[in-house]
């Protein structure tokens, strides 16, 4: 396992290095095609490339089809410490630091990035079960201390707030999950709450009335923070607020801005980050290699790619 940067580097310091640790964690060290899931293959191009050897297939295929790493021509040696830094730096790391530090330009930096974000999306892990604490926050707002270039305007021309409600659910002493959201509504309530904690659990909240109508379904606590309530024996929402204050200080102190577009992927790293804090950097770096199988399996090859590569350049998303 790596240790450190420097480590990462001195491993990894070729295209073929880089190959063959994707091949290992995406695939157990053997090949299958990425077209119709073949586990006969031939080498071709040196090993650079796989021909699948079912005969209705023939397909040609390298270990980066379907992964984040797919049609771009910024090299493994470039993407591998990428991944170490965005997924070992606590508060995350802004495009502007990392094109320094891997000497590329910040439209790359920028794109990397939210491509690594996309992988680092928990699709299928397990529900929170247990003790489940539940709460909202808005990202962003207050347009009065924001330079004119950072305000956002309406049709007319006139500053707006833009606040961008995010749900969150955090298992007591273990995982939380984020979802953006349009608003913080009973019915938005319903469905994070339904897809993210299992039955039988008892759900924390505060007074929001959005949780009231999917609270029936559990032991539901209510904390009522609006007459100096904290703490109902052993139950609170303090794990969350104290969450929220993470992503926050990290959007806020490292991206500055985060448009309502791109918040999931922001929520989806500081959650990912959170989730392995147990881990050693270098675990967590190779976790993330592990990923991109599943997201092969689940995106899959028709998928649209989530991010177009014709992505407009929105420098206000992270930019110092
Ligand atoms: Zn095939």
């Amino acid at each position: 396992m790596v240790k450190n940067l420097k480590d990462l580097m001195k491993h990894f310091s070729d295209e073929s290095k880089c190959r063959e640790m994707l091949i290992q964690q995406r695939w157990n060290g053997s090949p299958v095609c990425p077209y119709c899931n073949h586990t006969k293959h031939y080498v071709i191009e040196g090993g650079k490339r796989f021909k699948c050897a079912n005969q209705v297939c023939y397909k040609k295929y390298s270990v980066t089809v379907g992964t984040v790493f797919e049609a771009s021509n910024i090299p493994l040696t470039t993407w591998f410490p990428a991944m170490y830094l965005i997924a070992s730096h606590k508060k995350g790391i802004s495009s502007i630091q990392l094109s320094k530090d891997l000497g590329v330009t910040q439209k790359t930096a920028w794109f990397m990035l939210h491509r690594i974000r996309e992988s680092l999306k928990d699709n299928h892990s397990e529900m929170l079960g247990g003790i489940v604490q539940a709460d909202e926050t808005f990202i962003g707002g207050d347009n009065r201390n924001r330079h004119k270039s950072k305000k956002h305007f309406d049709e007319t021309g006139k500053a707006f707030d833009i606040k961008a409600p995010v749900m969150g659910a955090i298992e007591t002493g273990g995982k939380v999950k984020t979802q953006a959201v349009n608003a913080v509504t009973k019915k938005n309530a319903i469905t994070f709450i339904s897809d993210n904690v299992q039955a039988g659990v008892t759900l924390v909240t505060d007074s929001n009335h959005s949780y009231f109508k999917i609270g029936k379904k559990f032991e539901h606590v209510k904390i009522n923070h609006g007459i100096g309530e904290y703490k109902i024996g052993l139950f609170h929402t303090n794990s969350m607020e104290n969450y929220w204050s993470v992503l926050k200080r990290g959007i806020y102190g490292i991206y500055h801005q985060v448009s309502p577009k791109h918040l999931q992927r922001y929520c989806d790293e500081f959650a990912y980050r959170f989730n392995s804090r147990d881990m050693k950097d270098g675990a967590r770096f190779e976790m993330t290699l592990t990923r991109l199988q599943g997201r092969l399996k689940y995106a899959h090859l028709i998928a649209k790619p989530i991010i177009e590569d014709n992505t407009p350049f929105i420098q206000t998303d992270d930019e110092i």
